[in-house]
């Protein structure tokens, strides 16, 4: 499978000499040459980017110190993207979409009189002010399926607070067999070292749920152990309200609109911090690509549309939500997705979704034609003598409604919780032992929660992916499976 950076170019040449000689575009004073992807990614430079990061910082501080969907930390995020956008020439749509914001108000957890600690599960519902005390229950720790028949929640669980592992169903499940057996609170303990951060998957009644940590989980095992009738207090409540967030979609006004090369970033933080890794990178990387094509001045083979997410947050909603409201017709003019969530974590690595599967088997069918795109980029990082890691398509970010729907997607990510490793220190530098983003949701997810070095690696690689894509007239080698 090769990329034909070479013919594009030259087919890019008579396309523009087309448009010119039609008078539909004029000569660009002194233009000499047609578009050269790796010239264009030179063009990219930290400032820049830089700049939007300190920008979606400054509104931040300005908002409570969040970005979050449906709070005027993302509408001035949202209105910072699309002013920039609009003064470089493009028509930017707001897409709204309704979606249920949720925000903690109180995790308490006590077990006798000591406190433990407990993070709310999304969109869990609330005990009343000051909690609910009650007898504690755990499943066994033993159980290969933990919680996932309503049969492992018997008759003993009804007005206790349950303590079951995570692992093998989705937490909504347990939570449901709980509620089902008359538990006033479900805490799912986790199968892996350090706190648990869950999601019910949506808006759910019944028993309020947290996570606590295996080590918590064990501790409250041993504790119950010798003492059957340990009680336990637990305040978990959580705003959840329906709110009004949006997408902000804009394309270039030239190129083929049935080959649009599409990039998205989401733009919301999460409400705990100002989120300028996550995804505040992402999306300052893809705004600088839709900034230069607009300045470049000179129309490329294919379209080339640009999306910044609402909710990704929530659950990916804002690029669902997108992708539900297009026609089968819509989604064919769709060649392929790029995705950038995190792309300059602080303890990063270069990682390229892995499309041909060589290191991670995804859990869900990766459409063909995703290898022509990963192989984008890992030319492109070999061509510069850039180190370069392969990324698990891990259904976490918004390229899955994109796959799901049968579009080809690929793009980069730095990493966000999982540890970095000897092997990754040894390509990349940093810190072996501790997460590629140790601030990864919280509130310190700042200004200084950035590699400089890897935005700009990641920068770069956007802008050249994107009018290599953009200049390919057929850019996608469906034939051949990598
Ligand atoms: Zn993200």
């Amino acid at each position: 499978m090769t990329f034909r950076t070479r013919r594009s170019t030259l087919v890019v040449a008579t396309t523009s000499a087309a448009l010119v000689a039609a008078g539909l575009v004029a000569t660009p004073a002194g233009a000499t040459t047609d578009p050269d992807p790796s010239s264009f990614a030179s063009g990219v430079t930290t400032k820049e980017v830089l700049r939007h990061l300190e920008a979606l910082q400054d509104i931040a501080d300005e908002h409570g110190g969040t970005r979050a969907s449906g709070t005027p930390g993302y509408d001035a995020s949202g209105d910072y993207v699309q002013g920039l956008l609009e003064d470089a020439g493009y028509d930017v749509e707001r897409q709204p979409f309704d979606f249920v914001h949720t925000e903690t108000i109180a995790a308490t957890f006590l077990v006798g009189a000591a406190p433990v600690e407990v993070i709310v599960m999304e969109y869990s519902p609330s005990t009343a002010e000051g909690g609910v005390t009650a007898p504690l229950r755990a499943l066994p720790a033993d159980d290969p399926t933990p919680g996932c028949e309503p049969t492992d929640f018997d008759g003993s669980v009804a007005g206790t607070i349950v303590v079951v592992s995570r692992g093998v169903c989705a937490f909504g499940d347990k939570q449901a067999h709980a509620t089902a057996a008359g538990a006033v609170g479900v805490l799912v303990s986790n199968n892996e070292p350090g706190p648990l951060v869950g999601t019910l998957g949506g808006p759910v009644e019944g028993a309020p749920a947290g996570g606590i940590s295996q080590e918590d989980g064990v501790a409250l095992r041993a504790q119950l152990a010798a003492d059957p009738a340990l009680p336990g207090t637990l305040d978990l409540r959580q705003l959840r309200e329906n709110r009004t967030t949006f997408n902000l979609i804009a394309q270039t006004p030239h190129g083929d609109p049935d080959n649009v090369v599409m990039l998205g970033a989401h733009l919301d933080s999460v409400v705990e911090g100002p989120g300028i890794n996550d995804n505040g990178t992402g999306s300052a990387g893809v705004l600088q690509t839709a900034l230069e094509l607009a300045w470049l001045g000179q129309p490329t083979q294919n379209a080339v549309r640009f999306a910044w997410w609402g909710a990704e947050e929530s659950g990916l909603l804002g690029s669902l939500e997108y992708v539900a409201s297009l026609d089968e017709a819509q989604l064919a003019q769709i060649t392929g997705y790029l995705n950038f969530d995190m792309i300059g974590s602080p303890n990063y690595v270069i990682g390229v979704y892995d499309a041909d599967q060589s290191t991670y088997q995804a859990p869900v069918a990766v459409p063909p034609g995703s290898e022509s795109l990963e192989q984008v980029f890992t030319d492109y990082f070999d061509g510069t003598g850039q180190p370069w890691v392969d990324t698990e398509f891990s259904g976490r970010s918004d390229y899955q409604g994109f796959i799901e729907a049968g579009i080809p997607a690929s793009g980069l990510f730095t990493g966000a919780d999982d540890v970095k490793t000897e092997e990754e220190v040894a390509l990349f530098g940093g810190t072996a032992g501790i997460p590629h983003d140790p601030n990864y949701h919280a509130a310190a997810d700042d200004l200084a929660n950035v590699d400089l070095k890897a935005l700009k690696i990641n920068s770069r690689a956007i802008a050249f992916a994107t009018l290599s894509l953009a200049t390919d007239p057929s850019p996608l080698d469906l034939t051949d499976n990598g």
